[in-house]
């Protein structure tokens, strides 16, 4: 290497090493940021500076409570109440938080739900419901936040599949099609929108420790511990640090990937 080319190096903008303040300056909307991990994720977004709009469609409490958490960050935090799958009430909180803070750049598909049973035995109401809140909401979401995202020339998409839609679940044929279909969603968007300084990114979360999981029996949470690797379930801010991660400038030319949060369960 020749002298001059070592020391452009040297003298190039060195990578964050702190997340801190990394987002300042930005707006982000997590959907579900009341429980589990869409509050882990507000949480660790706003540590990083982002402002933040919480959706959350009934606990109105624990949304307040993210909010609250969030602002002692130093940042703004509002609360949106929407039911994501409803198109229209997708497309107002968009509208509303771009009124309120005039910007947003960064969306957190997060908001998500279960209702398991074997396919043969699964009221066509489960596959209906799971396929519309999993999958519907997110696409409610990017039809009106991604046209702002373009105008802005610059936004970060982070959708929370799941492990489940890359490997497929026993009893979770809704939930597993529905997360296989965001990974699909991702993809595409993300070459649909590279070239408008826009990244499409996925995170696959294992087995995580929130109220989704709390009701597994325990047969099938040491059954989980035993096929992964790391011998636990994940913690919900091992998920917002990814995010956080995809959600930065420093990750300016990933996108279209699947970020796997799983403890080494699927590889
Ligand atoms: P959780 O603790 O059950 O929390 C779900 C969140 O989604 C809540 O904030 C809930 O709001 C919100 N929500 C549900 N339906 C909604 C709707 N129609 N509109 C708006 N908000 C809605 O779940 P979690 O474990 O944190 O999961 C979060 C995401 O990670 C989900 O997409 C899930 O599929 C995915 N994931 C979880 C795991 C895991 O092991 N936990 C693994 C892989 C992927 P309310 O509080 O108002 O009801």
């Amino acid at each position: 290497m020749s002298i001059v080319e070592s020391s452009s190096i040297l003298t190039r903008p060195r990578p964050a090493t702190t997340w801190s303040n990394v987002l300042q300056g930005k707006t982000a909307l997590v959907t579900g940021g009341s429980r589990g991990i869409g509050r882990a994720i507000a949480v660790a977004l706003a540590e990083a500076g982002a402002d933040v709009a919480v959706n959350y469609q009934y606990s109105a409490d624990a949304a307040a409570d993210t909010c609250t958490e969030a602002r002692a960050c130093g940042v703004r935090a509002r609360l949106y109440q929407a039911d994501v799958s409803r198109a229209e009430q997708a497309s107002r909180i968009t509208q509303q938080v771009l009124n309120d803070f005039g910007r947003l750049d960064i969306l957190v598909n997060n908001a998500g739900i279960t209702r398991d049973k074997s396919f043969v035995k699964m009221p066509p109401e489960w596959w209906d419901e799971v396929l519309q809140v999993n999958l519907g909401g997110p696409a409610n979401l990017l039809r009106t936040v991604l046209p702002s995202m373009i105008e802005a020339g610059w936004g970060r998409v982070i959708n929370i599949a799941s492990i489940v839609g890359q490997a497929g679940n026993f009893g979770q044929a809704n939930y597993s099609a529905a997360k296989a279909g965001l990974i699909g969603l991702t993809k595409t968007l993300a070459r649909e929108v590279a070239r408008k300084g826009i990244t499409v990114n996925a995170i696959a979360p294992g087995f995580i420790e929130t109220d989704m999981t709390s009701g597994l029996p325990d047969e099938a949470l040491s059954a989980v511990k035993t096929m992964t690797p790391a011998g636990r379930l994940g913690r919900a801010d091992e998920v917002a640090a990814a995010a956080v991660f995809l959600a930065s400038p420093s990750a300016s030319y990933v996108t279209g990937q699947v970020l796997a949060v799983n403890g080494g369960m699927y590889m």
